[in-house]
Formats: C-alpha cells, structure tokens, sequence
C-alpha cells in the first residue's frame, strides 16, 4: 500500500459512484453537508461503466429505471429504446453527472481498501490504495450489491494463451470477435445477452452451460415519441405507484390455482408475446406454491422445444432444476433461437464438465464414461459471463472494522446481518445502500436506492438537529430482522434455487437467503414506523460509543 496522506476531512464519505453514490451525494449536498465520492473506476456509471459487453442492456424499462429526484431532468432526457441498452444508460448517468455538477466532488480511479471507526474522534477513517486517506463523521456504502465479478476456478485457467474476458470488466475500447473462436462460460442473465450478440460476430462460438436458465423475450424496440410523452404526461402517478411495487407490470390478483389450463396457457402466451419480465407476474402464486410454478416452467420449457432445432440441445436448454423466477428472470433478445446458427454449439458442462483450461482451449470430459479420452475445444477467447460476489461481496472487500475494532468480515462470518438492511449493529454511522437484508436486487434497483439514500438523508437530518453524534443499530433489533428476512423468504420458493441470492455461486459463501422478499411499500413502511419511533432499534447517542458500550448492549 502507498504512502498515506494526512486524511482530509468530510461530513460524509460514500464508496462508488454509481446510481446510488451520485443520488447520496446530490441529496449530502442538499443537507448542507461537505461530501467526497471515492470510485475505483475511472468514471461514473458502476454496472453501466463496467458491463460494456456486447448486448448489454436493461430489463426494466427505460422510462422507469431513471431518478425520479428531478422532474426536470425527468422530462430533459429523452429515451430512444423501450429496454435501454448500456451506452445510453452510461449517458444518462454521465448526463446527470454533470447536470448536477457532480465530478468535483468525486475522487476517481481510487478503491477504499479499509474503513475504521476510531472511538477516540468518533470519525470514520478510510484508507485507499492511492494513498489517498479520508475521514467521516457518516460513511456511505454505495459500492453496489453486483460489483465484484467473480472469475471460475478452472484447472488450469491461468495456462490459457487466448484472451480471457469478464462481462462486468469489458475493456473500454471494445472486442472485435470477428473470424475467432470464442467460448463463453455462463448462462445466467450477462451470457443470455452476450451470446447471441458474439454469435453474430465469432467464427465459432461455444456456449458452456452448467445451469440452463428461464428466459423471456424482450421484444424490445424503439420507443415512440408519444408512448413517452404519454408516460412523462403522468410522470407523478408513474413513481408514486412504483415507490410502492418497485417495477410497474401488470400484476395479476388471480392464483393459477384457481384457473384451467387453457385460461393458464392463453395467459402465459399473450404475456409471452409482450415480453419481459411481466411474464412472471402471470398469476399472484407463482413464486409461493409449486404447482402453479410448474405450469409457467412447463410452458416455457415447451418454448424451448419449439423454438431449437436440434431436439438435444433444447434439451439440454431446458431448466429443469429451478422453479421459474427463484433465479433471476433472464430478458433476451434471440438467445434460444442463436442456437439454431451453423456456428455455434451448446456444452452441457452437467453432462460433460470442463477437466482442465488446456493453453489454447477447453477439454471437456468424454459423455461417454467408457471412452478414454476427453475433447479439446480450441479456443482464441474466453468470455466468463460467470456473475458476482453479490449483495456483501463489494462490502466485504474492504476491511471495515466497527466499535472496539470487530471486524465485519468476521461478524458477517456466518451471512449478513443488518437492521433494516440499512445498518450493521456495532458499527455506527455507517450505512449501506441496497444491501442484504433490503428488497434491493429484487425490485427496479433506482427505486430502492432512492429510498434508501432518502432514509439515510432523513436518518442524518434528525441525527444533527437532535444534537446526536451517532446512531447504531441495536442487536436484538438486528437479531429480529434478520430472523424476519428469513421468514419472508421462507414462505416463497426462493430458497429451492441454488442462487447467487443466497451465496450458492461463491464456494464457502454462506448460504443465507440475502435479500427481503417483501413488496418495496412493504419494506418503506417498515423503515418509516422505525424512524417516526424515534429511530426504534437503534441507539442515538450524543457522546461516542466505546467498546464498553457495546459489550453492554450486546
Ligand atoms: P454499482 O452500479 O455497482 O456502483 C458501485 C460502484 O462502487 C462501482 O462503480 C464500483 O467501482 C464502486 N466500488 C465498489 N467497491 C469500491 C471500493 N472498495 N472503492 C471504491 N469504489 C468501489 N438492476 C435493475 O433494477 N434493472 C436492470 O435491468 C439491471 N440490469 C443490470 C445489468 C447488469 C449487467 C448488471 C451487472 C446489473 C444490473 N442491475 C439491474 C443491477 C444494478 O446493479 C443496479 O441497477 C444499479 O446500477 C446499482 O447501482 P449502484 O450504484 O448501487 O451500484
Ligand atoms: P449469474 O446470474 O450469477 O450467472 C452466472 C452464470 O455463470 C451462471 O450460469 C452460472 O452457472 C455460471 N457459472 C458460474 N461459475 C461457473 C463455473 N465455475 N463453471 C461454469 N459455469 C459457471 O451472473 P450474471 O449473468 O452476470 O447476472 C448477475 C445479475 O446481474 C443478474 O441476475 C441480474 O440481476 C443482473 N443482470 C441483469 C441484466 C439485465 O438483463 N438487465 C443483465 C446482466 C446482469 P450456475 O447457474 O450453475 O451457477
């Protein structure tokens, strides 16, 4: 690590520069409050400056995954595609970076490495890897619940001479594939969009699947002038309503129990037909009762079949090992139909996993037990679309040490444990946007992060007319939440499904369902009675905690 410098102060100090990092320090700068961004990336953006892949796009719609903190800039920026795709997401947020004048207080190509509470000052002290040091009286962690791409543990990976790429680590300046041989590694939402953009490019493309995945067509397409003008019109109504269910789809009151398999299958088949992640909001108990999950499984699986041409390889593409939607709902734009192209071939790795990651390609054990050879894939490229450390990955990679010096790498040992998701007993002032413990990654993200920069701006307004130091969150509060994130997910079919919603894709992560199932009104609810108490479940003080203190309250 570099030299430190003198740390420079601030009111608060956020980590990312995001969707989420830019809202906290706009709203900071509202409050009154001197506040510094620190980014590891070269620019703004987060996920939308990262995941330059080809085909990366938005599955919620455009006019929808937007601020909604400034009807001005609501009504400026125009969209030009009903799902955007991630050129046009990045402009937007660079546009809002600079509408707002953001830059000047952002700190780029810095990562924070660690984060300490001093009890002596009651200040945050950050230390990154420029050098550069920074203290807080509030620290944010705006540094996103999918921002650690996680490469796979191949045998033999570091061998490969070909080129290795990760979807949420694109090299700015783009990839040509063209007259290459290329695999790609994973089928999760990144590779469903990735693949059948490098089909179109590759000589060859080789798509190794360990898990196959749900997906919906998009469907997408230019927006209309007046489809928009129409929305912006009624932008007030638009955002009161998603503020309470997140993402705007037409959410069905009828259970497929209740109904006939014709009314079940003309249903799936006109939401197939508009696309997107509406689909799943076919009828109110997919996620809660099996059956009814199975009839829209099946009817996609029956998609499948029609769609691919070779009978073993639908097959092979059929999920079968997940009821639909306990893994993130994929969005596509021809990623069944890429697989009826001359050029490209379907690895099922359950059937013939990789053995070894050989200098100039993939070998895959033989199908056939009695054979004794494996195959050699060659391969010029290897795109890993093989997701994220997620929800704590980000968090936990900066060594943040709480009250009397506890480690939340440690205390987090077993999975998160937040109150409200917002806050961590035993670690004070420091708050986390769209972390464990919130609907975060469940619902439109930019409306869950407003809430939560909002919550946190309200929560630091009281905590300095109150005269307040520091607030922090009681255990048994934390224990009671925790406990009621687990229940809320327990009643779904969220836990059958070996996801990176609860850590199955990190090996020794521990399994804990991460998010809260809850509908976002829900959760605001929860966290608003919690504020208009007083701040019920958190300690305010006006002195700063001491270790002492925390080993009398916990
Ligand atoms: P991020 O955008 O992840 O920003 C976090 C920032 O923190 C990053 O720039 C990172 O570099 C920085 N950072 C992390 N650690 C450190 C550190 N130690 N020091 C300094 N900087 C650090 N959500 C939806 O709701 N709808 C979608 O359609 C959708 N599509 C997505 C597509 C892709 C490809 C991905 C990866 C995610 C998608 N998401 C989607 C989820 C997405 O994460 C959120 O919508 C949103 O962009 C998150 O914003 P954020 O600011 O919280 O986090
Ligand atoms: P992901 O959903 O975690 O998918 C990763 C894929 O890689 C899975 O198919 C996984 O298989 C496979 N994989 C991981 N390690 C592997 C290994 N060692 N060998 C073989 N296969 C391996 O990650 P993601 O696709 O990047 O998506 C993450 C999230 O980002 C999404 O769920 C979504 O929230 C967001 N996102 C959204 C969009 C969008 O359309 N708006 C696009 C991209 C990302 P298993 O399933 O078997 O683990």
């Amino acid at each position: 690590m570099p030299d430190m410098q003198m740390p420079e102060h601030f009111d608060v100090v956020i980590v990312g520069a995001g969707f989420a990092g830019l809202h906290m320090l706009h709203q900071a700068r509202g409050l009154g409050l001197s506040a510094r961004v620190l980014e590891a990336a070269a620019d703004v953006g987060g996920v939308w400056n990262w995941n330059r892949y080809p085909g990366a796009r938005c599955d919620v719609e455009s006019l929808q995954y937007s601020y909604s903190f400034s009807s001005e800039l609501e009504q400026e920026w125009m969209w030009t595609e009903k799902y955007a795709a991630q050129p046009e997401i990045l402009r937007y947020i660079q546009h809002v970076a600079d509408r707002f004048d953001l830059r000047r207080d952002i700190t780029f190509n810095t990562r924070v490495q660690a984060a300490m509470f001093d009890e002596r000052t009651g200040l945050w002290d950050l230390r990154t890897d420029t050098g550069l040091a920074a203290s807080a009286q509030y620290c944010v962690m705006a540094s996103g619940a999918l921002s650690i791409a996680r490469l796979p543990d191949l045998p033999g990976i570091e061998a490969f001479t070909g080129k290795i790429y990760h979807t949420g680590a694109w090299p700015h300046e783009g990839v040509d594939f063209t007259g290459k041989r290329v695999g790609v590694i994973g089928t999760g939402s990144s590779g469903i969009q990735v693949i059948p953009a490098i089909a179109k490019q590759a000589r060859e493309l080789v798509v190794f699947q360990r898990s196959a995945n749900f997906s919906i067509p998009a469907w997408n397409g230019p927006l209309a002038p007046d489809v928009q003008q129409d929305w912006k019109a009624e932008y007030r109504k638009h955002r009161a309503r998603a503020r309470e269910l997140g993402t705007l789809y037409e959410f069905s009151d009828k259970s497929a129990a209740q109904v006939s398999a014709q009314v079940q299958a003309n249903e799936y088949e006109s939401r197939w037909r508009k696309g997107g992640v509406n689909f799943v909001h076919a009828f109110n108990d997919l996620m809660v009762n099996q059956a009814s999950n199975d009839t829209i499984a099946d009817f996609v699986r029956g998609k499948i079949r029609a769609i691919v041409k070779n009978p073993e390889t639908a097959q092979a593409l059929c999920p079968t090992d997940h009821p639909l939607g306990t893994k993130r709902i994929c969005v596509d734009t021809g990623y069944f139909e890429t697989y009826n192209r001359p050029n490209v071939t379907l690895v099922d790795l359950k059937r013939t996993p990789i053995s070894l990651v050989t200098s100039n390609g993939v070998r895959i054990a033989n199908a056939n037990a009695n054979a004794d050879t494996d195959t050699d894939i060659e391969l010029d490229a290897l795109v890993c679309a093989t997701g994220y450390d997620a929800l704590t990955g980000a968090v936990l990679n900066i060594d943040i040490k709480g009250i009397g010096g506890q480690s939340l790498k440690q205390k987090w040992a077993d999975g998160p444990r937040t109150y409200l998701g917002l806050m961590t007993s035993g670690f004070p002032n420091l708050f986390i946007i769209t972390g464990a413990g919130s609907p975060s990654v469940l619902v439109n993200m930019v409306v869950g992060i407003e809430h939560h920069v909002e919550w946190i701006c309200n929560c630091i307004s009281y905590l300095r007319q109150q005269g307040l130091a520091t607030i922090d969150a009681t255990k048994p509060a934390e224990d009671r939440w925790v406990e009621h994130v687990n229940q809320a997910a327990s009643k779904t079919l969220f836990p059958k499904a070996n996801s990176w919603f609860l850590g199955a894709n990190i090996p020794g992560k521990p399994r804990v369902f991460m998010p809260y199932v809850a509908k976002i009104g829900v959760y605001r609810q929860e966290c608003q009675q919690v504020a208009d108490r007083g701040y019920e479940g958190f300690m305010l003080e006006r002195g700063i905690p001491t270790s002492q203190r925390l080993k009398e309250t916990s």
